[in-house]
Parts: C-alpha cells; sequence; structure tokens
C-alpha cells in the first residue's frame, strides 16, 4: 500500500535549478514539497575526501560515461545536486551568448539587461565573491601563463563566504564556506515552511487530461524502499539534465533528448620546483582571452585527482607518483558543436548518454591542449602531458609546436562536469518548453534546471540555471497558474 502526501508545489531535485525555484515559491507563500533522490548530507557530515564523496555524493559512484564519443561526465546526486561538489565558481553567460540563444529560440524579453536582476538575486543567493586569502602557485601559474601570452586573463567568482581552502569541494565543504544550496536557498525554502524528502526518487508522473496530478517516488528508509504517492497542483521538475528528460520519458511524457556539454582535455604540468598545488584552492582565475568558445583553467588538485591523472595512462606515468609535489593539473574547455542523446532504458537506473564530437570539436581541443601547454611552458613549466594515453608528453614548446596530428579518440581521455540543453527552451514548434520553462501541452508543469538552457553557455553553467529558475518562478507567480 502507498503512502499518500499532498501538496501545492511538488518540486523534484534540489540542484541549482530545484533549490531556486523551491526558495522563490516558499517565500511566495506556496506550498512547497521538495523531492530529492540523494540523501542529506550537512557540512558537519561531509565524506572526508573525494573517493568516499563519489560514492555517496555523485550520481552512479562518479564513474559515468557517455558512449559514441567517450567522455566521463559527473553530475550530484545528493540534497543541494551538483552545487554540493562542485567548485563553486559562480559566472554569467557572455552577452554575446544570451542574444544568440534569443535570436535562434524565439525567446522574448530574454536580453542581457532582462536577465540581470536574475544574475543579480542567484549571485546574491550564493555571496558570489573572490575567494579571500592567498590563492597560492596554481593560480598564479595560470595567471602568469595567460599574461605571458599576452591573453586576457579573468578573475573568478565563487558561491563562497570565508572559503579557507580545505580543498575538498568535491566532496561537500567541511566547513560550510561553500554557499552551496544545502547552506543557502534549501535552508530559506523551509524557514519559509517547505517540506524536504530525501532519499526519494520519482519513479514517474502520474497524468491525467493535460496535466500532471502528482508522482509515485520509492523513499529509501533502512535500506528498504517505501512507495509513496505525492499530489500536487503544480509540478516543478529540476531532476537535472539526464534526470529530467528521463523522468518526462519514463512518464510517457516525451522522446529522447538531445543534450550538450563542455568537452575538456586536461594537462598536467611538472614545474622544476615544489609548488605544492594539493594546499591551495583550486585556480581562481581563467584564461578568457577565447570565451565562450574555448577557455582555459585549472582543476581541483588532490592526491586522488593526482592519482586518477597518473593511473589514466599508468605504464608511462606511474614513476611520476612521488613527484606530485611538482604538479598541477589545467584544462581546456571549448562550446561544442556536436550534440548527445539520452535514452532511458527499461528497467535500467541510469539513462544511456551518447555525445557525438565534431571533427571540429575535436581539432579545437587538442589545439587548446597545445596552446594551454605553450603557455604554462611560457609560465615555467618543465614538462606538459595532455590527457592522451600513449602520448609522450611535451618537453619544450618546439615539440608541441610539430605535434599537429589529433590523437586517436580512444587514446584520449576527456570529461565534462558541464551538462546541459536536453529540454531547450523556446518558442519555436522544435522546443519542447516555452522560454519561462512551462512544458508544452501541458498545463501545470515547469521545468527548472540545467535542461532548459538553450545550449552550452562557455561558462560555468549554476549561476545561469540559478537565474533562470528563478525568471521561470516570477512568471508562474506573476500568472498565479499556468
Ligand atoms: C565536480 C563538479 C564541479 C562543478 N563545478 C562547477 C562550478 O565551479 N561552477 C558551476 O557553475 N558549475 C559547476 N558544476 C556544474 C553545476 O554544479 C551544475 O551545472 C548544476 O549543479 C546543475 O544544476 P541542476 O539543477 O540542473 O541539476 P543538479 O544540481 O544535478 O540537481 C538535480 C538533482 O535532482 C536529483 N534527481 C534526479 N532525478 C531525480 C528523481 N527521479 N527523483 C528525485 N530527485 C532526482 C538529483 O539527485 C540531483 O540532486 C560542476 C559540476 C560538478 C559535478
Ligand atoms: S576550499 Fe574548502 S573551505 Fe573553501 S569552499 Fe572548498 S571545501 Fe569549503
Amino acid at each position: 500500500m502507498s503512502e499518500m502526501m499532498s501538496c501545492e508545489a511538488l518540486v523534484i531535485g534540489t540542484g541549482a535549478g530545484g533549490a531556486s525555484i523551491a526558495a522563490a515559491l516558499a517565500e511566495a507563500g506556496r506550498d512547497v514539497l521538495m523531492l530529492e533522490e540523494g540523501a542529506y548530507i550537512p557540512a558537519a557530515e561531509a565524506p572526508a575526501g573525494i573517493a568516499r564523496s563519489m560514492l555517496s555524493m555523485w550520481r552512479g559512484g562518479g564513474l559515468l560515461t557517455t558512449l559514441g564519443s567517450q567522455i566521463a561526465f559527473a553530475e550530484g546526486r545528493c540534497v543541494g545536486g551538483g552545487t554540493e561538489i562542485n567548485s563553486a565558481i559562480f559566472q554569467r553567460a557572455p552577452d554575446s551568448v544570451i542574444e544568440q540563444w534569443a535570436s535562434a529560440n524565439a525567446l522574448q524579453d530574454f536580453t542581457p539587461a532582462s536577465l540581470a536582476p536574475y544574475y543579480d538575486r542567484a549571485a546574491t543567493a550564493v555571496s558570489a565573491s573572490l575567494t579571500p586569502g592567498d590563492a597560492g602557485p596554481p593560480t598564479n601559474i595560470l595567471a602568469r601563463a595567460g599574461e605571458a601570452m599576452g591573453w586576457e586573463v579573468s578573475q573568478l567568482q565563487r558561491a563562497q563566504k570565508y572559503c579557507v581552502g580545505t580543498n575538498l569541494c568535491t566532496a561537500g565543504c567541511p566547513t560550510g564556506a561553500k554557499q552551496s544550496m544545502t547552506a543557502t536557498l534549501i535552508p530559506r525554502a523551509l524557514a519559509r515552511g517547505a517540506r524536504l524528502t530525501p532519499n526519494a526518487r520519482v519513479k514517474r508522473l502520474l497524468r491525467r487530461g493535460s496535466r500532471v496530478t502528482g508522482a509515485q517516488a520509492l523513499i529509501r528508509e533502512n535500506g528498504r524502499l517505501r512507495p509513496v504517492t505525492i499530489f500536487a497542483e503544480h509540478v516543478f521538475i529540476s531532476a537535472g539534465t539526464t534526470g529530467t528528460p528521463s523522468l518526462l520519458a519514463r512518464s510517457g511524457m516525451a522522446r529522447p533528448a538531445t543534450f550538450q556539454l563542455h568537452p575538456t582535455i586536461r594537462v598536467l604540468a611538472r614545474f622544476p620546483e615544489a609548488i605544492n598545488a594539493q594546499h591551495y584552492r583550486l585556480p581562481l582565475v581563467a584564461i578568457t582571452e577565447f570565451m565562450p568558445e574555448l577557455r582555459f583553467g585549472g582543476s581541483v588538485f588532490t592526491l586522488p585527482t593526482y592519482g586518477m591523472a597518473i593511473a589514466e595512462d599508468w605504464r608511462r606515468r606511474a614513476a611520476w607518483l612521488p613527484d606530485y609535489a611538482r604538479h598541477a593539473i589545467y584544462y581546456a574547455m571549448i562550446k561544442p558543436d556536436g550534440v548527445g542523446r539520452i535514452r532511458t532504458l527499461p528497467g535500467a537506473a541510469e539513462p544511456l548518454v551518447t555525445y557525438a564530437l565534431t571533427e571540429r570539436d575535436r581539432r579545437r581541443l587538442w589545439q587548446g591542449a597545445r596552446q594551454l601547454a605553450q603557455a604554462l611552458f611560457a609560465a615555467g613549466a618543465e614538462y606538459v602531458t595532455p590527457s592522451v594515453v600513449g602520448h609522450p608528453g611535451w618537453g619544450d614548446e618546439s615539440s608541441i609546436a610539430g605535434d599537429e596530428v589529433i590523437p586517436a579518440p580512444s587514446r584520449t581521455a576527456l570529461m565534462t562536469i558541464h551538462l546541459f540543453a536536453s529540454c531547450p527552451m523556446g518558442n519555436t514548434p522544435m522546443q519542447a518548453v516555452d522560454g519561462y520553462g512551462r512544458l508544452k501541452g501541458w498545463d501545470n508543469v515547469i521545468l527548472a534546471d540545467g535542461s532548459v538552457l538553450p545550449g552550452a553557455p562557455g561558462v560555468n553553467p549554476q549561476g545561469t540555471i540559478m537565474a533562470l529558475s528563478m525568471r521561470a518562478a516570477d512568471a508562474f507567480l506573476a500568472g498565479g497558474t499556468i
């Protein structure tokens, strides 16, 4: 027998999009129930490192990959979603991207100026600001690298308050400094009467005519699964870029979705002296000269992330293990032309995710890795190795110049932590969701998460996801109903 619950506004998923819309609705006096598949892990219980957090906070144990063009990808699965395991970099989509999205998708009232107040609201909610304290060598090296090449280097704002640099952002934040959703908008929603049920996976939506009347979920408790049926007047789907289209498909409400991501290639840079990157925050600047098409940045560096980079090509790199203090990891990230697909499989917990990089994407990734390596040499690196299995690495700038042939996809280890646009918003007949996240053909369903981004922003997406969710909430509240 299924337990019953009811609410006015059911919010499915509590990441950047779900928490933003839940807080806006609760603060407007609506009766909100948040359901989240993952566990609630407060700062005081944050796992002691990335290996443990992958098991408890990352979707699929952090071991997900696209097929076709193989790209390792990561999403959060816990209360707060990806914001609990991310680096908290807060960026706004460039004006040129917003304008292109508006014109390509017939989006109305969608301009840099009309979105600015929502970005401001999102930035304020998470205290987006420059990180205090000594950023240390990983940041200084990247800044020097950009400056040596004459490229634009930008400081990055982060969702943080009094960050002390434990470098554990990908494992939750043990000090509570990271202004993730569990530190900001979820408590704000709860303070205004919203309810939160963690460990609750929505299996399917319940439909009658052109309305979704609620959802069926399974709540995990003490190792057991308890079925529950929720009745709702309005349903807000914020299950993330892979989760939202999967839930719609499981509920018989959509076809397989295409989506985009930011493909990223890493380089491991060795320096003549110890830089001890493991003691410092990830680089707090990015080289933005070529943005939004191409961006150079730096990754979190810990012993486990260094170990993973070594394990990628154990035969060649195992001897570098003791040398971790002289290494740092940087990346080149592109705004791709290629698209992927998300398909649900009967009985499978996670969807089948495929991606097809274009030839141009692959060329730009390889060029990006080589340009980045050149810049790192200019900043004092003595050896730079791209994330390509079997690649000997580059010992000087001249060896990069001659290395023009794009390595085989099967040897190139690509990754991404930014996925979006699986239900892109727009007012053309092609799109299933309008400019305010409303699912076309349904009277009471709004999508509010990375799935509705019209495409790849070329920058970190959390700020845009929050801004568009807050905008969707305002449109809903102004209309009263949809
Ligand atoms: C390691 C890492 C680092 C990153 N660094 C940055 C960064 O520095 N800056 C930045 O801007 N972005 C960063 N990102 C990306 C950013 O965190 C995400 O884009 C953002 O969190 C996505 O928000 P969302 O609301 O779309 O989905 P999510 O945050 O993924 O939230 C979706 C939630 O829905 C839940 N859910 C899914 N299906 C169901 C279901 N059926 N029932 C109930 N709940 C469900 C999931 O468990 C999840 O918690 C990073 C991501 C990762 C993984
Ligand atoms: S570096 Fe440490 S203190 Fe700062 S936000 Fe990340 S986990 Fe929190």
